[in-house]
């Protein structure tokens, strides 16, 4: 059964017991382009205590960078770099860990990015001078079954826009690559509101017919919209279609509720000197099926803020039906529940 949080008490033991804070964003610490009240004040509040925040989102339209200033934008103060783990970044520290040179940490060899511009700039920054990321260069190229056929062999696509020509001349003694020598060592494949079938054909073909590993970033399948909460696609249909087209699942999901991403971020906190110790983190997020399985899987503790999408109701429902092992371990009306009353 999940323990409501509400008397100073009780915020107080968990803060006693818990030296890491994950924090999903959107429900948790804003609402849309607004922060919840009282977040930032709860945010120095536990920076104050001692307690170490991270920020875990399944975002892959920006990059970290671009998600901190939109974060000071908004009103949050303070928040860094290394604070930030995204599914774009998630994909490219899987990428780092499986294919990098140990020398210089960086690989060797290009990467097909079915997504965004955060998700490819993450990538690109993994990548060695002379290697690149691929696909956002295929998007203004109307979709030819027969063109992306011919295209495996037959040097018809543009080159690579982040190709250095000083380190890695080939192949920009030509004007245009094949997707054969492109010869990329992953597929990462995301939601891009920039799509088209040319890059969606390139990445099943390439899928198809080389080692590459298929990498799909999130698996939320829609994300809400307007004043109607009209669900659109998200990353999970885009990689649900290269699914199916390739007729294999991918070899990994990178964010929430993928234990791969805490994996990866306990292992960066170590490489920079933090240890994360399970029993003593947090995982707060406003949704059941992403933040709290996460949380269960990576084993930390779990809290449901109901400041985003779920109610009360949900936990009911989950009881009823008899799953009480999605149940979180706490539940908060909001994170400002570990602000003290009196300066609330
Ligand atoms: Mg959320």
């Amino acid at each position: 059964m999940a323990v409501t949080l509400s008397t100073n008490a009780q915020v107080a033991d968990l803060l006693d017991d818990v030296d890491y804070f994950l924090l999903d964003l959107d429900g948790v610490v804003l609402l849309g382009d607004s922060v919840i009240p009282h977040i930032p004040e709860t945010l120095r509040h536990l920076r104050e205590s001692g307690k170490q925040i991270r920020f875990i989102s399944n975002t892959i339209l920006l990059e970290r960078e671009g998600l901190m200033r939109h974060l000071h934008a908004a009103g949050i103060a303070g928040v860094a770099m290394h604070e930030i783990y995204t599914a774009a970044y998630t994909c490219a520290l899987y990428l780092q860990e499986n294919f990098a040179q140990r020398e210089d940490h960086l690989i060797h060899r290009n990467v097909f990015v079915l997504g965004p511009s955060g998700l490819n700039n993450e990538v690109q920054s993994m990548l060695a001078a002379g290697y690149s990321t691929y696909g956002p260069e295929l998007t203004s190229i109307p979709y030819s079954p027969d063109l992306v056929a011919r295209a495996w062999t037959e040097p018809l696509l543009p080159l690579p826009s982040h190709t250095d020509e000083n380190n890695h001349p080939h192949p920009l003694k030509k004007t245009k690559i094949s997707l054969k020598e492109l010869d990329p060592v992953a597929v990462v494949v995301g939601v891009d509101y920039n799509m088209n079938m040319t890059e969606m054909a390139c990445a099943v073909a390439l899928l198809q017919c080389t080692t590459a590993r298929f990498v799909a970033t999130n698996p939320d399948p829609a994300d809400p919209a307007g004043a109607r909460l009209l669900l659109l696609p998200s990353s999970g249909a885009i990689v649900a279609a290269v699914q199916t087209a390739v007729g294999r699942a991918p070899d990994v999901l990178c964010g929430k509720p993928s234990p791969t991403m805490g994996l990866l971020l306990m292992e960066k906190e170590a490489q920079e000197g933090r240890r994360v110790d399970p029993q003593r983190a947090v995982m707060v997020g406003d949704r059941l099926m992403t933040d709290i399985c996460f949380g269960k899987k990576i084993g930390v503790r779990t809290a449901l803020a109901l400041s985003g999408t779920q109610k009360l109701r949900d936990l009911t429902e989950l009881m009823e039906r008899g799953a009480t092992d999605e149940l979180p371990d706490y539940v908060i009306e909001s994170l400002a529940v570990f602000l003290p009353k009196s300066s609330s």
